[in-house]
């Protein structure tokens, strides 16, 4: 029997706060913080979160949400845009448009509309929900709308009827036979191009099926209301370098389409601003937006041509650092021979609540939620369902958590996962999803209550008399 490799971990030395990435701007984690006691913390301006508090009292799994921290991103995010646009004297506009797919919780729109976002959507029922929110005039009358994906008759139907009672609602054509049906509609129209350059990202796959292909969109008939050239490369985009590629392969499809829709005015680079899940260096928002006003204002010049006016959907990097996803390590298993030594198994589900770990292979900055400075071990996780696939390596890496000890109970913390996990989330083995609170201004409120057997019983068509 060969001895088992020894693992050389990485020592913490004194600064835990450093160790365990927290406390720093460039991943997204300036308002975290560990107590005295070793707790992990939140601090939002002088009100303070101990999560750890929070998960005893509440109990795991358990969301929470920081709508300060949409609040603080769009607000920055927007800001740069507009400092740029100022700096370099770009004459376009700057629209953000939020994409609402990425998390339509309430507890999420509401701050982004609050600080000024407009708003993207993919399918009549996301738009179902804008109509509530216009018809409790929740909205300013300026908002803009954007919308994507294959328009159903119901789509189109519910863009019609917000058109006719005021709004600035704007369908972007995504397929040749959505030509045919916009052609007569009144407002403002868009059209998305499926450009022919490869993105570094998961998504660049070899055959895109959104769009127009650019050589449809440069024989289009001429469309008096064309205002709009969009396009999407995909998210979490590695490498800013994609994003100024996709831009300025973009604008001379723009200037070109200009030539016979000279009505176009507007450029809307769509989502795909990464986030630094792993907590290494990555691109900032500040750098990326000063190049992009740089970058379109030089091209338009040299063009001779007007500053288009530009939109941005990026929607993962505005809301995923908002939400933190906190489990209790229920059980553990040694491993024999692995890169990690135990299994920690958690009280809910990887494979439910956090999907694109099993989808994507999603990597997650996990810490502990207490014990932070305890004595380290190499840890996978494994969720509650009885699927083999319900577990997180890290890739086949390891995890670094405390060593769980008799007396106390150990919880893991797992960052930014407000982006599109919970829309895409499920009950396989029937587990409850995790109950969600708000942290705002010093106060906690309930989002969504813990399910119960009952409720999760009647999404299955199970109403009361067990039969
Ligand atoms: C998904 C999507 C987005 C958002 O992408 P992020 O990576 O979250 O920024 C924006 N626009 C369109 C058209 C999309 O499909």
């Amino acid at each position: 029997m060969g001895k088992e490799k020894k693992r050389k971990l990485k020592k913490p030395g004194k600064n835990w706060k450093k160790f365990w990435k927290l406390g720093a701007d460039e991943f997204n984690t300036q308002f975290f913080n560990i107590s005295k006691e070793g707790d992990l913390m939140v601090n939002e301006g002088h009100h303070i979160y101990n999560l750890h508090g929070l998960a005893k009292k509440y109990g795991t799994p358990l969301q929470v949400v920081f709508p300060f921290v949409i609040e603080d991103r769009l607000k920055d995010l927007i800001g740069y845009f507009q400092a740029y646009i100022k700096i370099y004297g770009y004459k376009g506009k700057f629209f953000y448009h939020y994409p609402m797919k990425v998390n339509q919780n309430k507890e999420f729109i509401l701050p982004l509309l609050s600080e000024g976002a407009n708003l993207e959507v993919t399918s009549a029922n996301e738009l179902w929900l804008v109509k509530k929110l216009w018809e409790g005039e929740k909205f300013n009358n300026k908002i803009r709308v954007l919308c994507n994906g294959p328009k159903t008759d119901q789509y189109l139907d519910l863009i019609e009827e917000l058109r006719s009672k005021g709004m600035t609602i704007i369908p972007i054509i995504e397929g040749p036979e959505e030509i045919e049906r916009l052609s007569k509609y009144k407002g403002d129209i868009g059209i998305r191009v499926d450009l022919s350059i490869k993105a570094d990202t998961h998504w660049d796959k070899k055959f895109d099926r959104f769009g127009l292909s650019e050589k449809d969109v440069l024989n289009l008939d001429k469309m008096k209301n064309l205002k709009i050239l969009h396009y999407h490369l995909g998210s979490q985009i590695k490498t800013q370098k994609s994003i100024f590629d996709g831009i300025k392969h973009a604008f001379t499809i723009y200037v070109e389409l200009q030539k016979t829709h000279p009505n176009l005015d507007t450029l809307d680079i769509g989502g795909g601003f990464g986030i630094p899940y792993e907590k290494k260096k990555f691109y900032t928002a500040k750098g990326v937006s000063s190049k992009i006003i740089k970058i379109l204002k030089n091209l338009s010049d040299k063009a001779g041509i007007k500053h288009p006016n530009l939109a941005v959907e990026w929607g993962q990097y505005v809301v995923a650092p908002a939400q933190v996803t906190i489990y209790k390590v229920i059980s553990k298993k040694m491993i024999p021979k692995a890169n990690a030594r135990a299994w920690y198994i958690i009280d809910g589900s990887f494979m439910n609540d956090l999907k694109d770990t099993w989808a994507i292979h999603q990597k997650w900055h996990t810490i502990p939620a207490n014990n932070m400075y305890g004595d380290l071990k190499t840890v996978w996780f494994a969720g509650s369902s009885c699927d083999s696939d319900d577990k997180y390596t890290a890739g086949g890496n390891y995890i670094l958590m405390p060593k769980i000890s008799e007396d106390q109970d150990q919880y893991v913390a797992i960052l930014d996962t407000g982006a599109y996990q919970d829309s895409l989330a499920s009950h396989h083995c029937l587990l409850s999803a995790p109950m969600k609170i708000l942290a705002q201004d010093g106060m906690i409120t309930i989002a969504r209550k813990r399910e119960s057997p009952e409720t999760i019983g009647k999404l299955f068509g199970w109403n009361g008399e067990h039969k």
